[in-house]
């Protein structure tokens, strides 16, 4: 086993991924480090929902220029990519067709769709009161639970890329101009070394992620049997319109956020975002909640996952039935939606710390493997 090489990645999740990607286009030799079997982290516990059309400012750039990453590693790689129709959001109140109104105005790709578009979109049925929606031109859409895991292992038949499984990055120290890695299988000597472990950083690197303010975000999230109709975009509804930053941005969104207030506080008290996409065998992914803390407490509380199978039933105007449950978690901060810091010589640390790195991630890994890996 060759146990040198130019850049060594920690953590095999889209982030990590993404910047062998980067590297092994320049013609860098590879290790990817990933402590578990396969991916089992945040890059397959997601809606693999590209949410491009409601980023803005730094996040509209980085996750347009991942889109174009997204379609091109899709066709090398084999790798699904619905484009077509991919996104959308529903509008059950006035002040949220409001907000879709007021974002259509200032964006091209965001096309306003009438009731009668947005229950055809959601398969034929949908709740008596949808007013409207948008659909949201630049997203993309790809199967969370085998994208990632795909990426990987086409990675893993290009020259110059290894991927090291059930192997756990424990610390790196510099050795005149390389850096010498210690792995839970031996030593690794590296030029360059990135940590991509997403929430873990606040493992690895405590005090770093102590200082940028990051805690660990824990999501609820299910999967249902297939509700028997196809439903293609992935749909946002009322507690999205508040969460993104293309919409938080719209005067709307303010009125939408008192009447929730009033009307809705246990949607906001679990601060939801509910929305939910359509897996290949029909089944939809639903979700999802947010609880901030720095450890999480392994016990999920059924109340959430009620409110959220209630609220996408409503939407959908059919009954459920679930079929898996699971917890989400990425890393998070008050500002700053990603972090990436120099944990060492040599030795560079790149987290998402928002929850989009589906979105952006691939095009952060990029733009840090050409800035401060390369
Ligand atoms: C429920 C949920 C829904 C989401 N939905 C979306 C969405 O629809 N769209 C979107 O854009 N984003 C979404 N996100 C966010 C997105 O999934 C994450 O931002 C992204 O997957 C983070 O990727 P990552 O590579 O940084 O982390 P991860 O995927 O968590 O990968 C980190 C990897 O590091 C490995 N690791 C940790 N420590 C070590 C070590 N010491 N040695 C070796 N390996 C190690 C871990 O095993 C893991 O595989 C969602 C997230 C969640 C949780």
């Amino acid at each position: 086993m060759n146990n040198e090489c130019d850049l060594l990645v920690v953590g095999a999740g889209v982030v990590g991924l993404g910047h062998a990607l980067a590297a092994m286009d320049q013609g860098q030799r590879v290790i990817v480090l990933e402590r578990d079997h396969r991916i089992v982290g945040a890059s397959v516990r997601n809606f693999g929902h590209v949410g491009a059309t409601v980023q803005s400012g730094e996040l509209r750039e980085l996750a347009l220029g991942a889109r174009e990453r997204w379609l091109s590693v899709a066709g090398r790689a084999g790798i699904e990519v619905r484009r077509s129709g991919a996104g959308m959001a529903v509008a059950r109140h006035r002040d949220e067709a409001d907000v879709l109104s007021e974002l259509a105005q200032t964006r091209d790709s965001v096309r306003l769709l009438t009731a009668a578009e947005v229950v055809d979109r959601l398969g034929g049925a949908g709740a008596d009161d949808i007013v409207g929606g948008a659909e949201l031109g630049d997203d993309l859409r790809v199967d969370p639970r085998t994208t990632v895991p795909r990426l990987a292992a086409w990675l893993e038949t290009r020259d110059g890329v290894q991927i090291r499984w059930n192997t756990a990055y424990l610390g790196a120290e510099e050795v005149g101009d390389a850096v010498r890695v210690r792995t839970s299988r031996g030593d690794v000597r590296a030029r360059r070394v990135v940590v991509c472990v997403g929430h873990d950083l606040d493992l690895l690197a405590p005090t770093v992620a102590a200082d940028a303010g990051v805690q660990r975000c824990g999501l609820s999230m299910m999967l249902t049997d297939d509700p028997g109709c196809r439903i293609d975009p992935a749909v946002l509804t009322a507690t999205s319109l508040l969460r993104y930053g293309a919409f938080a941005d719209t005067a709307a969104s303010h009125v939408l956020r008192e009447r929730l207030t009033a009307q809705r506080p246990d949607l906001l008290a679990a601060d939801t975002n509910i929305m939910f996409t359509q897996r290949p065998d029909g089944g939809l992914l639903i979700g999802d909640s947010h609880l901030l803390d720095d450890s999480l407490d392994p016990f999920l509380d059924e109340g959430t996952f009620a409110l959220l199978q209630r609220e996408v039933e409503t939407v959908l105007g059919r009954p459920l039935t679930i079929r898996q449950r699971w917890q989400g978690i990425y890393a998070a901060r008050p500002s700053g939606a990603f972090l990436v810091a120099e944990l060492a010589p040599g030795v560079t640390a790149c987290s998402v710390t928002t929850g989009v790195g589906m979105t952006f991630g691939l095009e952060l890994a990029a733009r840090t493997f050409s800035t401060v890996l390369s």
